[in-house]
């Protein structure tokens, strides 16, 4: 199967995932997560009409930056951990950062996008799964920090993402979508930015699209299996 051809089945897909939740297929992006891919497959996607991605490093996506040049309109998302020293190259190169789960990380995007002289959408990382290796904030600190971000002015918090423990049978995925769903619906009260829902993944997205999803985040299932894992 080419890119091409995952593309379009995963579109088709999302659109019956749609139809059984009675949803419009225009309330979910589909975002290609090109990580550990090389540049060609990226480039590939978006011949193909592909204009959202995410990719997990920023040193990675800074080095197939390189190889980019006249695709003005394609959106990269941050969606893998960011330490603090990194913001700034962050802030740089992405559109979106998809995994703020601190006060200081969020402070530290605002000033490197305040010197940019640009306003920078971000997502809050959640982490609701108790395993180790997850990042995100304890759902308990949710309305703190977004009551603390209200005072940033070049950081806008759009929603929440999440990543559920990693599992064959997607419906052990569904609880953890529906306390995201929830949690977005209660900080939405007070903050009314926070709309977008980041969540669902090559094996669950149909899962995630029925509880609510408005961004899948869709690898494996577009570019193949990754040769290496990402970290
Ligand atoms: C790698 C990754 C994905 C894509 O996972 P697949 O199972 O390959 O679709 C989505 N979200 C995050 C945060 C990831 O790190």
């Amino acid at each position: 199967m080419t890119i091409e051809a995952n593309l379009n089945q995963l579109r088709d897909q999302i659109a019956l995932a749609c139809r059984r939740a009675n949803r419009s297929e225009t309330e979910v992006a589909l975002m290609a997560v090109s990580k550990v891919h090389p540049v060609e497959a990226l480039l590939e996607a978006y011949a193909a009409g592909q204009r959202l991605f995410g990719e997990n490093r920023v040193q990675e996506f800074q080095e197939k930056s390189a190889s980019l040049g006249g695709q003005s309109d394609l959106e990269m998302h941050l969606i893998g951990p960011l330490q603090s020293n990194k913001t700034a190259k962050a802030a740089e190169l992405f559109a979106a950062v998809d995994t703020v789960d601190s006060l200081k990380i969020a402070q530290r995007l605002d000033a490197a996008a305040k010197a940019l002289g640009k306003k920078l959408p971000v997502l809050i990382e959640v982490k609701l799964s108790h395993e180790e290796s997850k990042h995100g904030i304890a759902p308990e600190e949710l309305t703190r920090l977004l009551a603390a971000m209200q005072g940033l002015e070049h950081v806008v918090p759009h929603g929440l993402m999440t990543v559920p423990p990693w599992s064959e049978d997607a419906e052990v995925a569904r609880p953890y979508f529906q306390r995201l769903r929830e949690l977005r619906d209660e900080a939405q009260r007070t903050c009314s930015t926070v709309v977008e829902l980041s969540m669902g993944m090559s094996n669950d997205f149909a899962v995630a699209i029925e509880e609510g999803s408005t961004c899948v985040r869709v690898g494996t299932a577009l570019f193949g299996k990754r040769l290496y894992p990402a970290p």
